[in-house]
């Protein structure tokens, strides 16, 4: 082989090497953020710091429990809590539990008589999430109730405010519309997740059936005259809607 042959396929083993690098880099950037790093930094060092409470119910489920990426956490949260200050809800409904994250920050604007109905499958860590609501100074708003969502909604006679749809992503659609009657006019449901780390951009023949299930969802949701909506880019998407 002569040197320049032999630098040659160095030189192309090499651009494959970095290519492969930068590809997975960007991948699993897009599994992970959606902006670039400094100006997720920067837009986290210029909002509140973490609620103290937030912080150790942050801190406890990375250290103790299984799959922490679930929880909502600081920037997803306060936006969660300052969507809850704007509406000032009486009655709010959430699916999805896990530590009691997203939970404690919906309940933060809710009107002094309010509660809170948040229902998980999990009974594993449903006593982590009641200390936080407890520690939070809001557990008397916030009720917890464990099962699967599928039979409990129905069983609610409430009238929402807001619905926070963050359970199994299969089934997105059929608890929109489970809980839509029972969504005051005027009243928004989130979903949370919508974006799938990205997957929802992806060929159909990739996509696993939580992608597709949340697809559907979203275009279920654009086509619906009945409600007005934003897909808002926000870390892995909230679907925002408001019922007219
Ligand atoms: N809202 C939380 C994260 C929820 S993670 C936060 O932002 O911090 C999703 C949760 O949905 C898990 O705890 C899981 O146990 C629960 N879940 C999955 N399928 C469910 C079902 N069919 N009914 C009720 N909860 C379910
Ligand atoms: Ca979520």
């Amino acid at each position: 082989m002569s040197q320049n042959t032999f630098f040659g396929g160095f030189a192309i083993t090499t651009n494959i090497g970095v290519m492969f690098l930068f590809v997975s880099l960007n991948l699993m950037n897009c599994y992970m953020e959606f902006l670039p790093v400094e100006i997720d930094r920067y837009s986290t060092e210029l909002t509140k710091a973490e609620d103290p409470v937030l912080a150790d119910l942050n801190r406890e489920t990375w250290a103790k429990v299984l799959r922490p990426r679930m929880l909502s956490g600081h920037m997803q949260g306060k936006i969660l809590q300052t969507f809850s200050y704007m509406i000032k809800p009486e009655n709010v409904l959430e699916i999805g539990t896990y530590t009691g994250y997203s939970a404690i920050c919906l309940a933060a604007g809710m009107k002094e008589n309010g509660q809170l109905i948040s229902i998980d499958i999990n009974d594993e860590i449903t006593h982590i999430a009641q200390k936080y609501a407890e520690a939070s100074g809001n557990a008397d708003k916030i009720k917890l109730l464990v099962g699967d969502a599928r039979e409990i909604i129905s069983t609610l006679t409430n009238e929402w405010d807001l619905v926070f749809i963050d359970a199994d992503k299969e089934n997105y659609g059929l608890y929109f519309d489970m809980v839509f009657d029972k969504v005051k006019p005027g009243g928004f449901i989130i979903a949370d997740n919508v974006l799938w780390s990205g997957k929802v951009v992806f060929d159909e023949g990739k996509m696993d059936e939580e992608t597709k299930s949340l697809v559907d969802f979203n275009l279920k949701i654009k086509d619906d005259e009945r409600v007005d909506n934003v897909l808002m880019p926000v870390r892995d998407g909230l679907m925002v809607i408001r019922k007219k």
